[in-house]
């Protein structure tokens, strides 16, 4: 409720989600985004702390079309690119990085590989295919570990995951 309040008065932001929006029907081959998916998008990112920009908005969208998934940096900016969005690697990495400061994606770093951001941000483990360059989902419950290390002092274990990475059984 509040929220329609907030998008009926013209605020530079408001004016922002518009333009996003009209900006989106104007573009041909553009992926079409309702202004009802625009607010859903603003008011997801302002729940996590986010003020909701043009950029942010349509990375977001971005991000959400297609389930739960990884993906790195260079993809979202290939993919924010064919939807019209002109924006540099360099903000997408940052806003990426902003998301998932805020909650809304989780990082996993692959030692010697790219940085994959993860669109699940429940706790889960990874298979990482090295020849593929491809992150699998491994449920929580599907790895058990008998010891975890002490902590440092003044410091507890909130959580860790596992990336297990695979290769190819040579026949
Ligand atoms: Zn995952």
């Amino acid at each position: 409720m509040t929220f329609e309040i907030v998008l009926e008065t013209q605020t530079p932001e408001t004016a922002d989600i518009r333009a996003t929006c009209e900006a989106w029907r104007g573009r041909k081959g553009a992926t079409s985004v309702s202004p009802e998916d625009a607010r859903e998008l603003a008011e997801r990112l302002r729940r996590h702390g986010l003020r909701p920009t043009r950029q942010r908005i349509e990375l977001l969208a971005a991000l959400s079309s297609k389930g739960d998934r990884h993906v790195s940096a260079e993809l979202v900016y290939d993919e924010a690119g064919a939807r019209g969005a002109s924006v540099s690697l360099a903000t997408v990495y940052n806003t990426l990085k902003q998301f998932t400061g805020a909650g809304l994606l989780s990082e996993l770093a692959v030692s010697g590989a790219k940085s994959f951001f993860d669109t699940r941000v429940d706790p889960h483990h990874h298979f990482y295919v090295e020849e593929a360059g491809e992150m699998i989902d491994v449920a929580a419950e599907a790895v058990e570990i008998s010891k975890l290390p002490e902590p440092p002092p003044g410091m507890e274990i909130v959580g860790f995951d596992v990336v297990m990475r695979l290769r190819r059984v040579a026949k």
